[in-house]
């Protein structure tokens, strides 16, 4: 796998701070300075940021001790780099950097507080947004290596749902279950599992159900939703299967989901605004009774992060483009009862859209 274009991806950074009429972009440690930098530090009490300014050479400010690691990543030959000693102040740095005449920066949004609240004690006459509203349009149209990345990710997951429904769930309990899906995505190539949410029974009506020693028993829906990282890019899915037989409500609330997230899917291609996603699978939902019961946006991008920009959320008027990729999630949840959710990672294409994700939508009943 070629390194990705951080010196391109530092100019149209460059280029979208002027257009956002800010005068710099002060990077923390993040996926977005993993993005423009290739460098991930960890992120502690001493201040490391990339100062990124239109028509200006980037800058990375790191303490002393880190400034071996940041060479070691490459950073010096995207980016100026300068160092502070223990016992100097790096926001007056910083401050400094930025120049005088600045007045609006943008900040990472995973910025330590205790940064951010430095950074304006030490320049009160500057007005601060989040950087997001560059960085996250600039990472939400992710070129073909980061698609391949994410097709990647996602094979990984397809794969680890299939070996894991080759098992037997029954007498399992959640935790049981989430262990073996890590495992799973683990041994299918990926670095990193991101999280593993196994809902049994009324726990799936919990959408962020965290796994417990719940048995599944005969006749259970179990809703699973997880990710892995491999190479720095996440996946994330979800399925829904019935354990031993499926009972009728089961069958006729996962085919109302299953059609939402057909809809919406065959809703996505270039120009449409994200909202109309969301609304797509909302009026599959609603038609049928369930509207209150979809309680959740439709989607969220995916990429370095396993959330982020674009939202597939009413209110999201942003136009769908190329290089786009999301999930599409809907799902009903039925207090005490069970819950069903069916999520696949989608790219947009030139002409419309494309699944990452290959696993059945079909309710499988599974031993
Ligand atoms: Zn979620
Ligand atoms: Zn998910
Ligand atoms: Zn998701």
């Amino acid at each position: 796998m070629p390194p990705h274009d951080h010196g391109g991806r530092l100019a149209r950074a460059g280029e979208a701070v002027g257009r956002a009429g800010l005068d710099a972009l002060v990077v923390a440690p993040s996926a977005d300075l993993v993005y423009l930098a290739g460098y991930d530090p960890p992120p502690l009490e001493r201040l490391t940021c990339l100062v990124v300014r239109p028509k200006a050479q980037p800058v990375l400010v790191v303490p002393a001790l880190e400034r071996p690691l940041a060479e070691d990543a490459g950073a010096g030959e995207l980016a100026e780099l300068v160092s502070w000693g223990e016992t100097e102040d790096p926001y007056e740095l910083v401050r400094g950097i930025v120049g005088n005449g600045a007045e609006r920066l943008g900040c990472s949004d995973r910025m330590w507080a205790a940064h951010l609240l430095r950074l304006q004690r030490a320049m009160t006459d500057i007005r601060f947004d989040p950087a997001s509203e560059v960085m996250g349009r600039l990472r939400a149209i992710k070129d073909t290596q980061e698609v391949d990345l994410l097709k990647r990710a996602a094979r990984y997951a397809d794969e680890a749902l299939a070996r894991l429904l080759q098992t037997r769930l029954e007498t399992r309990t959640e935790r049981d279950v989430a262990d073996a899906l890590t495992e799973l995505l683990m041994e299918m190539g990926n670095d990193h599992v991101m999280f593993t949410i196994v809902g049994a029974g009324p726990n799936g009506a919990s959408p962020h159900h965290e796994p417990t020693g719940r048995e599944i028993h005969f006749g259970d829906p179990v809703v699973m939703d997880f990710g892995g990282r491999t190479d720095g890019y996440c996946s994330d899915i979800t399925r829904t299967v019935a354990v031993g037989r499926a009972r009728g409500e089961l069958t006729r609330v996962h085919e109302i989901v299953r059609e939402a997230q057909e809809e919406a899917f065959q809703a996505v291609r270039p120009g449409v605004p994200a909202q109309e996603v969301d609304r797509a699978a909302r009026r599959v939902i609603e038609r049928e009774g369930f509207g209150q019961l979809f309680m959740h946006r439709t989607g969220h991008g995916i990429g370095l992060e396993e959330h982020e920009f674009p939202y597939i959320v009413e209110g999201n008027e942003e136009p769908l483009r190329p290089g786009m990729c999301f999930s599409i999630e809907p799902g009903i949840y039925l207090p005490g009862e069970f819950g069903v959710r069916i999520e696949d990672i989608v790219t947009v294409t030139g002409t419309g859209a494309q699944r990452l994700n290959h696993a059945p939508r079909d309710l499988e009943v599974v031993r």
